[in-house]
């Protein structure tokens, strides 16, 4: 059976690769640029919309352990005093109420942890088992795994249709040419509905756009993901500072940047030197893209339209590559093991 990812952002890698390695005669097609070049890059399932999405992203953090050694990934922890107090006991309630690991950590137990820190508020959480990676190099390991396990690469072709057949994929038209397939996966970010609206298949998208500081390297101010009120904050294994435009941002819900990007990096840099007593940054990108967020704001993962059609499009896909990848190599190739994992995200919601 020949299968055609297209998208080759961290979803389609991920999925090419658990392709590939199912024994699927795979090809991956995608150019550059998405969002998963401008991503934070925090796995964590401390963020959730509900029980069914906590689960996803619970697994998506173990999935993501099952791939091993990937360049870039850093099991570092967070710590968020991102709420007052009351908020932030009644985070820990709930997470570990799903059996979640937190420690609650007093104003002297965060400074000990990050001594760099000119703040102290009086609680803070750690989330020991969360993580990050860097999102466009886990990218293109993924693919290189791929390719090693037999599957093929067609780099800078754009597809501008998945093409059917009474009712059964066919294959995909791109800009150079015909591609013939039985199953097709859209991993293509912003870029799905263009291809799947044609045939027949809703998939509205909210506007999300989002921006990205990343700071010259400095000397290591923390080993955690940092989570205040004012910023989240990672450095990265070269010493530069990451941190998004917008506070909050993985429940950022502006439909438009509030500032032009160079303003939005100076804001993010300013909101990082006040946290660390004479830190001095000096940013060296700013990187925007809009978050392919479907418009509940959940997962789109599953079969839709014409057979051999499967979509994977969704927000918060650096923490949900993994998982995505296995759950969509093992429904193409013809299993049900996530089943119930994966059917609160089945695109026919959509479905007027
Ligand atoms: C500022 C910001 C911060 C974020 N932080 C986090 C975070 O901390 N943790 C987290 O889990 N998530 C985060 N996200 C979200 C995460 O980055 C995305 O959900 C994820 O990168 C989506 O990956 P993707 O592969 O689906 O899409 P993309 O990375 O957008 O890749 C889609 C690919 O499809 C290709 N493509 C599109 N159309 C076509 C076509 N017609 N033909 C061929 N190729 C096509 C594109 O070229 C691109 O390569 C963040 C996003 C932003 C913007």
């Amino acid at each position: 059976m020949k299968t055609v990812v297209v998208g080759t952002g961290i979803l389609g890698a991920s999925i090419a690769f658990r392709l590939a390695r199912a024994g699927a005669d795979v090809l991956a097609i995608g150019g550059a640029g998405g969002a998963t070049d401008c991503s934070f890059g925090w796995i964590n399932a401390s963020f959730f919309l509900d029980a069914d999405h906590f689960r996803l992203r619970a697994e998506g953090m173990e999935a993501w352990r099952r791939l091993g050694d990937v360049p870039g990934l850093d099991w570092q922890g967070a710590v968020s005093w991102e709420h007052d107090a009351g908020g932030l006991e009644a985070q820990a309630a709930e997470l570990q109420g799903y059996g979640y690991r937190v420690e609650r950590l007093g104003a002297n137990a965060l400074r000990d942890r990050v001594p760099a820190l000119s703040v102290a508020p009086e609680m803070a959480l750690a989330f020991p088992d969360e993580g990050s990676v860097e999102p466009s190099q886990a990218a293109a390991a993924l693919l290189s795994r791929a390719e090693d396990a037999g599957a093929r690469l067609m780099i800078g072709a754009r597809v501008e249709a998945v093409t059917e057949r009474a009712g059964r994929v066919i294959g995909v038209r791109t800009t150079w040419g015909d591609v013939a397939a039985d199953a097709v996966i859209v991993a293509a970010g912003c870029g799905a509905p263009a291809l799947v609206e044609p045939l027949g298949v809703a998939l509205p998208m909210l506007t999300r756009p989002g921006a990205m500081m990343v700071s010259r390297p400095v000397p290591r101010v923390t080993d955690t993901i940092l989570v205040a009120p004012s910023r989240e904050i990672r450095q990265d294994a070269t010493g530069r500072i990451l941190a998004p435009g917008a506070v909050s941002h993985q429940g950022d819900a502006a439909e438009a940047l509030d500032l032009p990007p160079e303003r939005m990096a100076d804001r993010a840099k300013g909101a990082v030197e006040a946290l660390f007593p004479g830190l001095s940054l000096d940013w060296q990108r700013i990187a925007i893209a809009n978050r392919p967020m479907p418009g509940d704001g959940r997962p789109v993962i599953g079969r839709a339209g014409p057979e051999g059609l499967h979509l994977a499009v969704m927000h918060s896909g650096v923490t949900l590559a993994a998982i995505t990848g296995e759950a969509v190599a093992d429904m193409v190739t013809g299993g049900d093991r996530f089943a119930a994992l994966v059917s609160p995200y089945d695109p026919l919601r959509f479905a007027p």
